[in-house]
């Protein structure tokens, strides 16, 4: 629980921030067509079901109300404002997410932990879907915006951008790429061609994205048809093969779950290469088994394919958070950026929303943590000053308390 004088604190900045001139309304196309929601500090109750005619009208709601965090509709609609049976969808965006939540990190072991609100148990990393011990589904987690999280997340956008490049045909300029405040990245495609694909399209394409068929029903017989071409996933699956044999050590085939033929494979490397990658073909090679190359192209698949949320891409109703405005669990901006600014685009300097300042906080746990060229932590169970950005990320992200003192 934050206390009281935390929770005026975070009310105190937001609000500072949504009535300064470091805040700019976001562009958001059809603006009076989309949907709005919001979390407000006040009392943490959802609204939802709002239409605002112009910006201007929802940064004067923004000064008046403080929300902690902002969403906007991936769809465009007749009635916005409207319950949802009647707000007569016209179209949708077609949206991903790419969240740290979703993908495996060895970091995540250190500075995640989920507990089970049934019975209690608890653990380390990424939740499960349901509690171990228990059975139930009502867990919480204490997540962390780790830098090398974000790198790997960064990672998964970028094969994303090429899947809707290369393989879907789209261009930089139908792209909108943005850092959601948090733990992740968004990436939109705004465009006539798939607004109004229905759930079960967007599905295809996330499947597409995700690999989910490449290597057939996942039977006994699971096979690539042979030869790769040249287009779409066979070349991902060359190209990607190619990178991964070339570099590949016997720990790295362990890991792919080759369990037989380690030292033929890293011996015959180059006659694998050779013969599957340029001729796209497995003629077979003496002492290697059919089914080690299906293993082996598995393997590089889970790398070739994109960790996006699928349940984001095929909710044609979905909310998604509004870029410009804060995050309520880090005080970060969700901001956007250019498609091809990605590699050198650093979500701990751009989408940090608060200048100077030095607020004294009592930290229970943080770790190690960066705000443009600060370093900050690793701090457990104590007293200390910290820039405003830094205070707000650890009293969001509920491992500080404000420390009442004379000049506060
Ligand atoms: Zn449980
Ligand atoms: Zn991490």
């Amino acid at each position: 629980m934050v206390s009281v004088s935390s929770k005026d604190f975070i009310y105190k900045t937001f609000h500072d921030f949504y009535t300064s001139d470091t805040f700019f309304p976001p562009s958001i196309s059809r603006f009076n067509e989309r949907e709005i929601g919001f979390f407000l500090l006040k009392n943490r109750i959802m609204i939802r079901h709002k239409r605002f005619q112009t910006i201007e009208d929802l940064t004067s709601f923004f000064k008046n109300n403080v929300p902690s965090d902002v969403y906007r509709s991936c769809a465009y609609y007749e009635y916005p404002a409207a319950e949802m049976a009647k707000k007569g969808w016209i179209g949708s965006d077609l949206v991903f997410d790419i969240d740290a939540d979703h993908i495996s990190n060895s970091c995540d072991k250190i500075h995640d932990k989920w507990f089970c609100l049934i019975c209690g148990f608890q653990g380390k990393g990424v939740t499960p879907k349901e509690c171990p011990l228990c059975g139930g589904k009502k867990l919480n987690n204490k997540t962390w915006p780790c830098e090398s999280c974000l790198d790997s997340a960064k990672e998964e956008t970028k094969k994303l951008i090429s899947f809707l490049e290369l393989d879907f045909g789209f261009s930089k300029t139908e792209l909108r790429t943005f850092f959601s405040g948090h733990r992740g990245y968004h990436v939109h495609v705004e465009n006539s061609a798939v607004e109004t694909l229905d759930t079960l399209a967007r599905k295809e394409i996330a499947d597409y994205i995700t690999g989910v068929g490449v290597m057939g029903k996942g039977t006994k017989k699971d096979h690539r048809d042979l030869p790769l071409s040249n287009f779409g996933w066979d070349k991902r699956l060359k190209e990607g093969l190619c990178a991964f044999l070339s570099e590949a050590t016997k720990k790295d085939l362990e890991i792919a779950g080759i369990t037989t033929n380690r030292d033929a494979i890293l011996t015959k490397k180059e006659l694998i290469l050779e013969r599957c990658v340029i001729k796209g073909k497995w003629d077979g090679i003496f002492g290697l088994k059919d089914g080690t190359w299906s293993q082996l192209l598995r393997h590089v698949k889970s790398i070739e394919s994109s960790q996006i949320d699928t349940v984001v891409t095929t909710d044609v109703h979905r909310l998604i958070r509004m870029n410009n405005t804060l995050h309520g669990k880090t005080g970060f901006k969700k901001v956007e950026f250019p498609v091809k600014l990605i590699d050198s685009f650093d979500p701990f300097k751009e989408a940090v929303a608060f200048n100077g300042g030095n607020v004294r906080v009592c930290v229970s746990d943080a770790p190690l943590f960066r705000i443009g060229e600060n370093m900050f932590g690793p701090y457990k169970n104590q007293e200390v000053e910290l820039s405003i950005a830094a205070a707000v990320l650890l009293i969001c992200k509920e491992r500080a308390e404000l420390v009442k003192n004379k000049n506060v």
